[in-house]
């Protein structure tokens, strides 16, 4: 196996590692067994002398951020989990341009607009993501979404570090399509608003999420895209009468059917299972074939 080595030629590098590490402490779902490798970057540099290294090597990789969107094979990941949460910060470039590192999370954005009277990130209030996640996969809530806010970014990958200008156009529904690579930072344009204002629409968001969601128990949010066009997800799953269906310790949500809990000990073979039967009975039923929003990983 090529990581034979490569804990300890990281290590010399000055990286963090660990090796074995379970990935369940790092998804919000609370699933998934261990990572060969696990590293973490603390400082851009130490993400390029990672990236080079890696490049150089076939060896499979995964970018980690908050875990809010991932769900790992039981049997774990025979490869370099990344894990960006250490790579934080923000910084205000001009009044409500906001330089932003990748790992920071979305609740930091948020609580750093409300301090200076920013305010259109609040969608996302309640959303346990990075904002290098948020980004990557057009995290969107209440007709709005990450992309619309990226006024520029910067991705990591064989050319080196490459800036993009943050246009629609590389924003489709839960996806980025800009270049490949690791989003590493983003310049996000945030509108004057009076903290009085950006607290109520934090508090507005939050009390509709509740409302509609299932948010007592683990989970990676809604487990399938909605389709193109027609009826949203949840309504096809709950009127194939999958609410309340479980497996082992995974349960389709009684108040959301396109949300699975993690009860206590659920596997990713419960949920993986779940998925399946959730997008059989649907297609059954419907004709329509729902894509997984969540990203799976390490499986076979
Ligand atoms: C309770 C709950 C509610 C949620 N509600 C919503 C919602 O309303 N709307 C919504 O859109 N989502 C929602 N989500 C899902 C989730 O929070 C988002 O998809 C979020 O954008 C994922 O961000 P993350 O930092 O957790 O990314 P991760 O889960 O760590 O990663 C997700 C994907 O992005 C890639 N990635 C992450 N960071 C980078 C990077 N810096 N560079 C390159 N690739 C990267 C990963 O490789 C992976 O493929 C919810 C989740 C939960 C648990």
């Amino acid at each position: 196996m090529k990581l034979r080595g490569a804990a300890e030629d990281l290590r010399r590098k000055g990286l963090r590692v660990r090796e074995g590490e379970p990935l369940w402490r790092y998804t919000t779902v609370r699933t998934g067994g261990p990572a060969a490798l696990m590293v973490f970057p603390q400082r851009v540099s130490e993400l390029e002398v990672l990236w080079e290294y890696l490049s150089r090597r076939a060896v499979p990789c995964f970018w980690l951020s908050g875990g809010s969107k991932v769900l790992f094979a039981d049997e774990g990941f025979a490869g370099v989990v990344v894990n960006l949460r250490g790579l934080k910060g923000l910084r205000e470039l001009s009044p409500g341009r906001i330089e932003v590192l990748c790992g920071t999370p979305i609740a930091a954005l948020i609580a750093y607009g409300l301090k200076r009277g920013f305010g259109g990130v609040e969608f996302l209030a309640g959303i346990p993501a990075t904002v290098g996640g948020a980004i990557f996969m057009n995290a969107g809530a209440f007709g709005k979404s990450m992309g619309e806010l990226v006024e520029e970014l910067w991705v990591l990958n064989d050319e080196g570090l490459k800036r993009v200008s943050g246009e629609p156009r590389l924003f489709a529904y839960r996806r980025f399509r800009g270049p490949k690579g690791v989003l590493l930072k983003a310049i996000v344009r945030l509108k004057p608003a009076s903290p009085a204002k950006v607290r109520e629409r934090i508090f507005g968001f939050l009390a509709a999420r509740r409302g509609k969601q299932p948010l007592g128990r683990p989970s990676f949010g809604c487990a399938f895209k909605n389709p193109a066009e027609g009826p949203a997800a949840g309504f096809l799953l709950e009127k194939a009468g999958l609410k309340g269906r479980s497996r082992g310790q995974a349960l389709i949500s009684p108040k959301h059917a396109n949300f699975i809990l993690n009860l206590g000990g659920a596997r990713s073979g419960d949920i993986l299972a779940l998925m399946e039967e959730a997008r059989e009975r649907v297609f059954g039923r419907f004709g329509i074939s729902l894509e997984p929003e969540v990203q799976i990983v390490g499986r076979g």
